[in-house]
């Protein structure tokens, strides 16, 4: 047995987390940029219960609320300027994982006053001043994992940023929740449920992050079923951010595969949300496998003897039907099968044909 295992990001996991452990703040820094997206933050309570916690703590700060969905690198640098401008010390992220991911960019940006649009992916490993992120959505697992996914205009693709921003603390309260809409529930949800599903069927995986993802696949099988019958109680909203979080520690050591690797074409040109993106491929993604042993033993811990109880529960959740034709899909496969970066966490070897099955199986039925 072998492994590396590392999670570096303290996790206060409560209801009232923030408040209850308001003191963290001034152990990090004496004056925050807040990042959030247009709305959601200031009606939920976070963005509040952070304004208490910082104001009790004599810690100050200043808000950016701008953060658009899959948040681009324009974006970034705009928020960061204002940080820089203000001499924030360290970086609040509130939301979804685009806010929470923008806030990790911006670290960096702040960090690196050379640092900028143009050259950020070709400046080498850099730093970034701390960051705090507080969860509203369970589905990305940002809050645990080092990746910041940002959309370059000019590349014409969402990509990761391509640095280490594990957040140094995270806020997870599902109460933040309580009032996300079903679908956006359903598409965070799925986004979790891809990353334990590509997350464990990884080149990567090991013994300790099977652990995660084991845990993750036994928690969705409440999870499901709530989901199913629309009973989106308190515990079901505690236990499907409790899956997120163990679906992120498990993606921040092995990384994602296909279905995330080619559902970035399907959010960028197609305006489809991410988990959406990545769920309506990850059907045909389980049945392209030859090896279908860890698929069997992660069936029974979802409570399924068949991909076919699988694929049922993925039928009654995502309705997809996107106007997407031959050449779309044979253009978006060469593309992903060109960047090797997620390919080689795929366990088995593929063939472009093989991408272009699982897009035009997924896609172009009916
Ligand atoms: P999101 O893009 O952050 O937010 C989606 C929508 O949900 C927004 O309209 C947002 O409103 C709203 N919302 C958020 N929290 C809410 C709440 N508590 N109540 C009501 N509405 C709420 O969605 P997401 O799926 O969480 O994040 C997707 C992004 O994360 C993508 O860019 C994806 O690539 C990235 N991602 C990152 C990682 C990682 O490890 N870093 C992993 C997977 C995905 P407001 O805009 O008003 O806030
Ligand atoms: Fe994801």
């Amino acid at each position: 047995m072998e492994f590396i295992y590392s999670m570096p990001t303290k996790i206060y996991f409560a209801q009232d987390a923030i408040l209850k452990n308001k003191d963290v703040f001034n152990t990090i820094g004496s004056k925050a940029l807040i990042v959030t997206g247009r709305s959601s933050a200031k009606i939920n309570g976070s963005y509040d219960d952070i304004r208490k916690a910082l104001t009790d703590t004599g810690v100050n700060y200043i808000l950016f609320d701008q953060v658009e969905e899959n948040p681009s690198l324009e974006t970034i640098e705009k928020g960061s300027k204002i940080g820089k401008e203000n001499n924030v010390d360290f970086v609040i992220g509130i939301g979804g994982g685009s806010p929470m991911d923008a806030a990790k960019a911006m670290a960096v940006f702040i960090k690196n006053p050379q640092v900028n649009i143009d050259n950020i992916f070709t400046s080498g490993k850099l730093d970034s001043v701390p960051v705090v992120a507080v969860a509203t959505t369970s589905g990305t697992g940002s809050e645990v994992t080092q990746y910041s996914i940002v959309t370059s205009n000019k590349e014409r693709t969402k990509k990761n940023l391509g640095q280490s921003i594990f957040p140094k603390v995270a806020f997870l309260d599902s109460k933040y929740t309580y009032k996300l809409p079903y679908d956006i529930t359903v598409n965070t949800a799925i986004d979790a449920f891809t990353h334990l599903v590509e997350g464990y069927l990884n080149s990567n995986s090991t013994n300790m992050s099977d652990i995660y993802g084991e845990k993750g696949f036994e928690l969705f099988r409440y999870c499901f079923e709530k989901l199913i019958n629309k009973e989106l109680s308190p515990e079901f909203r505690s236990k499907v951010m409790m899956a997120s979080a163990m679906a992120g520690i498990q993606i921040a050591q092995n990384g994602t595969s296909l279905p995330h690797g080619m559902g970035y074409p399907l959010t960028y040109f197609k305006g489809l949300p991410h988990g959406l993106a990545n769920g309506v491929l990850t059907i045909e993604y389980l049945k392209s496998f030859k090896d279908q042993r860890r698929i069997e033993r992660m069936l029974s811990l979802l409570g399924f003897s068949h991909l076919d109880e699988l694929e049922s529960v993925f039928k009654s959740l995502i309705n997809v039907k996107l106007d997407i034709t031959v050449e779309e899909i044979n253009e978006y496969s060469k593309k992903f099968f060109s960047n090797k970066d997620k390919l080689k966490n795929h366990t088995e070897e593929v063939e472009l044909e093989d991408i272009v099955r699982i897009y035009s199986k997924s896609l172009l039925k009916d």
